[in-house]
Parts: structure tokens; sequence; C-alpha cells
């Protein structure tokens, strides 16, 4: 068997492309452009550029981005007195705060202080436990993107037994909560699991979000499996790495996602999503993309 490669920046276009004719109408009718904060604090140089990504792909749909480059030593209350400040700008709808924050600030001191309307990272215990109750509002950007991309390839999940590797607040922990709401069985695995391989070899739905490349063994990937990589690291040579042997991986599985060019973009995509939605651009409860 080879696998068949799910297409993040093909979908994430699409998505994109559906976004941008919203906006459009919307603008239309009178209403202003959706209003996108973005935070950047510090130099790092990976966080500048997935701000800049962030930034070109709202001109692209046209959401407007307000920028807010601040130093590497800003004192944490100033950097709350910014987000309070933004929480009450009626043309702000969205909030984005690029992490990881400099070593003085408590992130999750920072992050509880975005209004949860305005949390389009979905990062915000308020989100995540709506999440939890199987009553999602503004959904973490990654793990939606991943059932998105899930969605398109017509993934089925019930009964099916999905195992997540990583339990971050921001990828592993919403994506066990999604395929959860999906119906899945998940299972989660971290860095005090024993015997990774054991679980892996299960999976029918295996997503991986470790950033250890290459820590997935091909020849643990069931037949048949679906396989989503999210772990991007930068080699000393400067290529990507996922956390998946690729090659290995792909004889085994039915289905998987590139590093680059799989999860990433649908990051992108589903954070101008959110913002749609938290400019009031969507009003139900249930999405728009017509594929969930
Ligand atoms: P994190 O460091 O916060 O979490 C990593 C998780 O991996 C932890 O739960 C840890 O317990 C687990 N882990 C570590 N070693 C392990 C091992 N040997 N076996 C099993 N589990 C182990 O990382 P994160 O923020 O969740 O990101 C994970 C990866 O995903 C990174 O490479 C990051 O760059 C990437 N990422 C990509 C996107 C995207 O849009 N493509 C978004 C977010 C994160």
């Amino acid at each position: 068997m080879t696998a068949q490669l799910i297409d993040g920046k093909a979908v994430a276009a699409e998505l994109k492309a559906h976004i941008r004719e919203q906006i459009k109408a919307k603008i239309m009718e009178g209403k202003r452009p959706p209003g996108l904060a973005v935070i950047l604090v510090g130099e790092d140089p990976a966080s500048s550029i997935y701000v800049r990504n962030k930034r070109e792909a709202c001109e692209q749909v046209g959401i407007h981005s307000i920028y807010h480059h601040l130093s590497a030593d800003i004192k944490e209350e100033e950097l709350i007195a910014l987000i309070h400040a933004l929480n009450h700008d009626k043309k702000v709808d969205g909030i984005l705060l690029q992490l990881p924050l400099p070593r003085q600030i408590d992130a999750n001191k920072v992050l509880d202080c975005i209004d949860p309307q305005k949390d389009v990272d979905g990062f915000h215990a308020y989100n995540l436990g709506r999440l939890a109750q199987r009553r999602p509002l503004l959904r973490s950007c990654t793990p939606y993107g991943i059932m998105l991309l899930l969605d398109h390839i017509h993934q089925q999940y019930k009964g099916k037994h999905a195992v997540i590797v990583g339990a971050s607040n921001i990828v592993g922990r919403p994506m066990a909560l999604e395929l959860l709401i999906a119906g899945s069985t998940v299972t989660v695995c971290h860095r005090f699991t024993h015997d990774l391989p054991y679980f892996v070899r299960q999976a029918d739905i295996l997503v991986s979000a470790v950033g250890k490349p290459e820590i997935i063994k091909g020849e643990w990937i069931k037949e048949g499996a679906t396989v989503v990589d999210v772990g991007i690291t930068r080699r000393e040579d400067g290529s990507l790495a996922g956390d998946v042997e690729f090659e290995a991986a792909r004889k085994r599985a039915a289905w998987i996602t590139p590093v680059p060019g799989g999860v990433g973009p649908m990051t992108v995509a589903v954070l101008l999503h959110n913002t749609l939605r938290a400019a009031g651009y969507i009003n139900s409860h249930q999405d728009d993309f017509g594929l969930r």
C-alpha cells in the first residue's frame, strides 16, 4: 500500500477562498472588515515567520490585521494592559498572542486576560472547557484544522481507535477532545508513556504532535491507518522534519499528511475562520464550511 497524501495546502486554499467570499459579501452589505490584533513579543525567528504568514493570510482574505510588536523585555503588566485595551476596542474582533512568550511573562496569566469571545486561537480556559463539554465556540486552530482535513478525506470516526502522541494544551489535549466528540475511542500518549510502539500500532487514526524528528517509526503504523503529522522541527541542514518516518509510514498507511504542506496551512485557515466567527460573520454554532 502507498498512502495518499492529505494536501493541507489545497484544503486550506479552498477554505481561504470561501472566507474571502464571505467577507466580500458582508462588506457589500455595509459591514466593516473583521479586525485581528496580532501581538508578537520579542524577536524569536520562528515566531516572526509565523506572525508574518498569519498577517499575509489576513490580507489575502480581507481581514484587517493590527500589529503590535513589543520589545522582549516588556513587563507582564504592560502586556496585560494592552490586552485589556484590545478587549475593549470595538474594531478588534480577535486577539492573537504569538507564543512562546519571554520568561518574565506568565503565559497562562496573560492568556486568561483575553476576552474569550476574542480568543481566536481557542487557547482560553473557557473555550477549552466549552470543547470539553461538547459545546465548542472558538476551537483551537490546529486540532480543528486537523478535523477539517480528516473530514475532507471522509474519515470514519465512530468505532475507530484514535491515538494522539503529545498532550500539550494547544495540540494534543484539544485534539483528544475533538476526536472524542467525533465518536472515536481515544488514547493519549505523552513523555511518560511506556511502550509507545504498542499504542501506535493500534491506531486507526494517528496524530503525532511531539516535535522530535521521526520519533514515530514507519513499521509501527497499522496497515490502512490515517497518519497526521503535526510535528515540525528544523534540522541542522535547514530542512524541516516531521515526527513520523514519512517514507516508511507511507508504505503502510492509507492516508498521510506531508511536512510541510499538511497541518500547518490549516492552522492558519482556522485562525481566519475563528476571526470571522468572533466578528459575528458566522452566526450559527455550526461551522459553515459544509465539511463538518
Ligand atoms: P509541546 O512541547 O508543548 O508538547 C510536546 C508533547 O510531546 C508533550 O505532551 C510531551 O509529553 C510529548 N512527548 C515528548 N517526548 C515524547 C516521547 N518521547 N514520547 C511521547 N510523547 C512525547 O509541543 P506542542 O506545542 O504541542 O507542539 C508539538 C509539535 O507540533 C512541535 O513540533 C510544534 O512545532 C508542532 N506544531 C505545529 C503546528 C502546526 O500548525 N503545524 C501547530 C502547533 C505545534
